[in-house]
């Protein structure tokens, strides 16, 4: 339950030098004043995070997981990718918990400018789609905390929750689709399937699946 893992009260209580032991060591200002600017809620396994690592290396990102198995096991791979990689890794980060409940508490309004939802549970049952971590409540949340300008990212191989997760998003007056021509400049694009554990499994078995990629914008 909750109970097992700390919540912090606000972001300004989360310690991330704890997270960034390296970034936050440095003797320079603009390191040690950064914010995480990614999460990746409901990392699982953490492959996106490792993949987008060297790709935004001055950017921090923190993965956020319910199951403490797993967060340990990714813990543990960030770990010994920093040892075997002197002075990489050092922008990625876990913490365990609840997102559907405290995000809030880990960031400042305007704070993220990508969050990511990639191969979320599907909740089939309509009695448990409060569960599901896209809903129109929820995205007021995910709308706070993104700055304007920043990207949501969800994607699934199922297809009733990406029909789910897109008409959310395009009735939210915060968020809007990115076009055609933006979805193919964006390079983080193609890791939400083949950085994933989940989106390589569904390759694997030649899946197919359903995004929606959208941007917080100021509503009109
Ligand atoms: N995103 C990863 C990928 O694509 O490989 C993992 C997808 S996995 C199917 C969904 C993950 O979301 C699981 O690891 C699960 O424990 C996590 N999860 C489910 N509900 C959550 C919640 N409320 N807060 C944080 N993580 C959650």
């Amino acid at each position: 339950s909750d109970s097992h893992f700390p919540i912090p009260i606000a972001s300004h209580h989360v310690d991330y030098s704890l997270h960034y032991p390296q970034v936050f060591a440095s003797s320079d200002e603009v390191q040690v004043s950064k914010k995480v600017q990614f999460a990746d809620i409901g990392c699982g396994f953490g492959g996106l995070l490792i993949s987008l690592s060297a790709l935004f290396p001055e950017t921090l990102m923190i993965g956020m997981e319910l199951r403490d198995k797993v967060t340990e096991y990714v813990k543990q791979r960030i770990s010994a990718l920093r040892v075997a990689n002197p002075g990489q890794y050092q922008n990625i980060s876990v913490v365990r918990t609840n997102s559907m409940k405290y995000i809030p508490n880990y960031f400042e309004k305007g704070q993220l400018s990508k969050m990511f939802f990639l191969f979320p549970d599907p909740h089939f049952k309509e009695k448990n789609h409060r569960r599901r971590v896209i809903s129109p409540h929820l995205l007021d949340e995910y709308a706070y905390a993104l700055g304007v300008g920043g990207i949501i990212y969800t994607i699934t191989d199922v297809e009733e929750l990406g029909d789910w997760m897109k008409a959310c998003l395009q009735s939210h007056p915060m968020f809007e689709a990115l076009t055609f021509e933006e979805l193919e400049a964006d390079p983080v694009v193609n890791l939400l399937t083949s950085a994933t554990e989940e989106g390589q499994k569904v390759a694997r078995n030649g899946g197919q699946t359903f995004q929606a990629v959208c941007r917080r914008v100021q509503p009109s």
